[in-house]
């Protein structure tokens, strides 16, 4: 049966046996995945070496990259979401996040809420109803 002859879609090669793997949608012989792909370390997703991102110790897919690491903004250390130091909407390792703190010796103020604002449109508002009151008053 010619049409069920599988093709690699990597190298082109006629696949004949069961020796194939799926990667992003497209049929891989197995010579090509032991050699151009390889494994996310978060979700166990295989991907073409490519497509991986993350560093030197972590291989990662672009969606768990995207999803669930961030990177230290100061030296850019890849992180795990629940690593990662927030400060100023910005990711920090443990590290770089301490020295932060020391330079800038930011405190943290449980509770600290920031102080309402008021926006012309309720100054506009406390106008009208001054305005109602003077013509309550009127009648
Ligand atoms: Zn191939
Ligand atoms: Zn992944
Ligand atoms: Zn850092």
């Amino acid at each position: 049966m010619e049409e069920n002859k599988l093709i690699c879609e990597n190298c082109g090669c006629v696949i004949d046996t069961d020796d194939y793997s799926e990667v992003n949608g497209q049929v891989i012989c197995y010579d090509c995945i032991e050699s151009e792909t390889t494994l996310c370390d978060c979700c166990g997703t295989r991907i073409f070496n490519d497509d991986v991102y993350g560093d030197d110790y972590t291989t990662l897919c672009p969606y768990c990259y995207n999803n669930h690491y961030t990177r230290c903004c100061c030296c850019d250390a890849l992180l795990y979401e629940d690593d990662a130091y927030h400060l100023d909407d910005e990711d920090y390792c443990r590290e770089c996040y301490n020295d932060e703190c020391d330079k800038f010796e930011y405190i943290h103020e449980y509770g600290y809420k920031p102080e309402p604002k008021f926006y012309g449109c309720s100054e506009r508002y406390f106008g009208i109803e001054l305005k109602i009151d003077n013509l309550k008053k009127s009648l």
